[in-house]
């Protein structure tokens, strides 16, 4: 066989090597991370810490209520009860049982405002813990597909790996080191077609010598790129 077609016949293979090994390399990278989902764990997890700030905050305010009310309590009863007759006593007593109560009510006000800010949070957490079910589903689906391709890519690459191997050993060793290295040099791009006289790699016009030798049992490369030459 023409050892310019030969080794076409080996950058085809290469090729489809190339191409398979990306294709599979991008497969693994997806399958690696997904960033959707994992942005949405990560925001569930602020959204409940968030949650469990406020819950905490509410509880503050209750304790810091019943202390109050705790102070107000005895207040109120010596208030009512008629044990302080002095009516300046009496007075400053009034005085206090109206600032605690005050107190009371705006720790209220605080823990009813609370509690919305609650309910709010706890929707926010619903909602994105019911999308990160969702992206988890879709993922799983996603995932799976993806290992089958992986393992449909793999076959693939073993294969063709075992045909350049076989393809390969029907090269005469100096044509195949001169293909590697070209190969090396030309980024993959080893063996180039002869179209209406030209080197298809780099376009120059070939020598009629050259175009004879390449349909004979010859490898030849172009003096320009150095690739390798075929007759179509
Ligand atoms: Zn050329």
């Amino acid at each position: 066989m023409n050892p310019g077609k030969q080794l076409r016949d080996l950058q085809e293979i290469d090729y489809e090597l190339a191409k398979t090994g990306e294709t599979l390399s991008h497969v693994e990278e997806q399958l690696a991370f997904n960033h959707e989902l994992s942005q949405a764990q990560v925001d569930l997890a602020n959204k409940k810490e968030q949650l469990a700030d406020i819950q905490r905050q509410l509880r503050e305010t209750e304790y810091s209520t019943e202390d109050i009310v705790a102070k107000l309590k005895p207040q109120q009863k010596k208030l009512y009860d008629g044990s302080v007759k002095n009516p300046k006593e009496l007075a400053s007593l009034k005085q206090q049982v109206d600032q605690l109560e005050e107190q009371v009510r705006a720790e209220e006000d605080k823990s009813l405002e609370l509690m919305d800010r609650i309910q709010s949070m706890e929707d926010v957490v619903v909602s994105q813990a019911s999308k990160v079910r969702e992206l988890e589903e879709e993922w799983a689906k996603k995932r799976a597909e993806m290992l089958t391709e992986k393992a449909r890519l793999e076959a693939a690459l073993e294969d063709a790996a075992k045909r350049r191997g076989q393809m390969a050993a029907t090269i005469a060793p100096e044509n195949l080191d001169i293909y590697e290295a070209v190969r090396n040099r030309k980024q993959g791009y080893a063996v180039a077609k002869i179209e209406l006289g030209r080197c298809q790699g780099c376009r120059i016009t070939l020598s009629m010598s050259d175009i004879s030798r390449a349909r004979a049992a010859e490898l030849v490369q172009c003096d320009s790129c150095g690739r390798i030459l075929y007759l179509g």
